[in-house]
């Protein structure tokens, strides 16, 4: 049930008078529940919570940590028809993705508590000692990664499960044994009232401390500045706009002690054309992107708002179908009028540029918070020196530029500020001939794609979903995949301490049978 309050550990607390509702953009409304916005002291109380719990939670053991996140997803799905409803009222998105991304939010959390079971990921590495060298006895030394403390988790406005309440940052940051204070998105605050509620029945059956997660309700950007400057706080984790990353970034680098940020915000994901490709396929080519600008009304972080080609008639054919094919597409509905006004906004300054041609702006009418996409053309020399050019237009947007010669495409991919993705559209083995804006392309990236579309982030180890910046604020780092579990950790070394003192995971007879480096070679052998 939704009581429009926070959670503060495991209590349901609203002692503030600021309340906000959140919208349904579908009917065009506010939805009938009430929201209480999280007070300072309520702030205060869930921060000192969850640095009490990190001290019993950080010793709790990989299998009651995997027992957690595992009942985390079932009650999840417990919640059933009450959270999918809630989902689609506060998001206009349909049921099929409803449950889709609730799936896709069970497996994280199950994906996570397998590597917490398996254990192997806390990175043990063991250097024996050497009594007998000279001229110094070498000590014994051994490492392995730990939390950090509680994290605070932003959730973003475009995934309101997968990466929200109990999303990738949250999964993550629990299965490093760090407590998560969440500040609910105030257009979701509905459905992240509900996950909270599935994620603390979840830690009560599980035994886990009173504090482990709590859930803050807020719209404006206080309670988000309090959280990040709260000293108790030991991380952050973010999805949204650039402005919010980087506010919150330069916060945290402020404050007495600082503290990592790892955001996740604006990309364009350069698509590069070739022209054999579009001379072979490239009508086929064109339906793809068309349905891929269009996807989820363009409101993806992976959106391909940038195709670029080499001038010619290859080029100027698939221009034209693309233009066709996005006119065919059912104008759907943005998440919330905000963004559908920031879209608008934004489109309208990229179709007032100089130099750029409309392709196609789409002219119906279309219902209360629809959005009509657009794709429009400019030349590369105007590319070069327009910046503008190169924003991000969240939705279903997308710029197609053509350019002269290959080195011209090659300049224009080095001058782009870092993205998330880069794909390349070649036949057979057209791309060799591109080897200059291929490697320029690597270097602005974090995944680059062959004879695809951006869109759709597989969740899987080798995955990397995080860019130079401003894709990410931290490109050595991901959001999506096991391995976003090391954003919430540190190594600590133990220098010549008696085994039986030792954590287990460095004990002599690798009590917990994980793999381990052991002098520089990998071994699950005890010692
Ligand atoms: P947002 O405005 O960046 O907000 C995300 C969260 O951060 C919200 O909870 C917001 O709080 C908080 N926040 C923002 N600025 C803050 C600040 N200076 N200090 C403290 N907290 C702050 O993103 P959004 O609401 O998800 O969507 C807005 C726009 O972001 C979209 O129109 C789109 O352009 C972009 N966006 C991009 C991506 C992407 O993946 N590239 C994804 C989502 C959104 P309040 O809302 O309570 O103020």
């Amino acid at each position: 049930m939704i009581t429009g309050k926070n959670y503060i550990g495991n209590a349901l607390k609203g002692s503030g008078s600021k309340t906000f509702k959140t919208f349904n953009p579908q009917l065009n409304k506010e939805t009938s529940w009430q929201f209480i916005e999280a007070t300072e002291e309520e702030l205060k109380e869930a921060v000192t919570l969850a640095w009490d719990a990190f001290k019993e939670f950080q010793k709790t053991t990989g299998t009651q940590k995997a027992t957690f996140l595992r009942a985390i997803a079932d009650e999840i799905e417990a919640l059933d028809n009450e959270l999918i409803e809630t989902y689609c009222a506060e998001s206009g998105l349909p049921e099929g993705r409803a449950k889709g991304e609730r799936g896709r939010t069970c497996f994280q959390l199950r994906m996570f508590a397998d590597l917490v079971e398996d254990g192997s990921w806390v990175d043990a590495s063991i250097d024996i000692a050497n009594k007998d060298r000279q001229p110094n006895p070498k000590p014994d030394l051994r490492k392995m990664l730990i939390p950090i403390g509680p994290i605070a988790v932003f959730g973003a406005s475009n995934f309101p499960l997968a990466y929200s309440t109990a999303g990738g940052d949250t999964a993550s940051a629990l299965a490093a044994g760090c407590p998560v204070v969440v500040k609910s998105h105030p257009m979701h605050a509905g459905t992240g009232e509900l996950v909270a509620s599935a994620i603390l029945k979840a830690a009560k059956n599980t035994k886990m401390p009173n504090g482990v997660f709590s859930n803050l309700n807020s719209s404006g950007i206080e309670v988000g500045k309090l959280l990040v400057n709260h000293p108790l706080i030991k991380g952050v984790g973010f999805t949204g706009s650039i402005g919010g990353g980087r506010a919150l970034f330069n916060m945290a680098a402020e404050r007495e002690e600082p503290i990592p940020v790892f955001a996740e915000m604006g990309s364009i994901n350069p698509v590069i054309v070739l022209p054999k490709a579009l001379k072979q396929k490239g009508k086929e080519w064109a339906k793809k992107y068309a349905s891929s600008i269009t996807l989820g009304t363009g409101q993806f972080c992976t959106n391909p708002g940038l195709i670029l080609g080499i001038a010619g008639e290859e080029l100027e054919d698939f221009i034209s179908t693309l233009g066709e094919e996005i006119e065919k597409v059912e104008p759907m509905c943005m998440l919330n009028p905000g963004i559908l006004s920031r879209y608008e906004e934004n489109k309208k300054k990229m179709l007032a540029e100089n130099d750029v041609s409309i392709v196609t702006d789409y002219s119906s009418n279309v219902p209360q918070n629809y959005a009509k996409q657009a794709v429009i053309t400019a030349d590369g020399e105007s590319f070069l020196k327009n910046p503008q050019l190169h924003q991000e237009v969240f939705g279903p947007f997308s710029l197609v530029v053509k350019f002269q010669n290959k080195e011209q495409l090659t300049e224009a991919i080095a001058n782009l500020e870092g993205q998330l993705t880069g794909t390349f559209i070649s036949e057979d083995n057209e791309v060799e001939d591109y080897g200059d804006v291929v490697h320029a392309l690597q270097n602005r990236v974090g995944r680059v794609i062959f004879n695809g579309v951006p869109t759709g982030v597989e969740v899987c180890t080798a995955m990397q979903h995080g860019g130079p910046y401003p894709a990410s604020t931290d490109s050595r780092f991901g959001a999506v995949g096991v391995q976003g579990i090391q954003r919430w950790v540190r190594p600590l070394s133990f220098q010549d301490w008696p085994n039986h003192l030792l954590p287990d995971a460095l004990k002599n007879d690798n009590p917990l049978q994980i793999l381990r480096t052991v002098n520089g070679d990998k071994t699950k052998d005890a010692i």
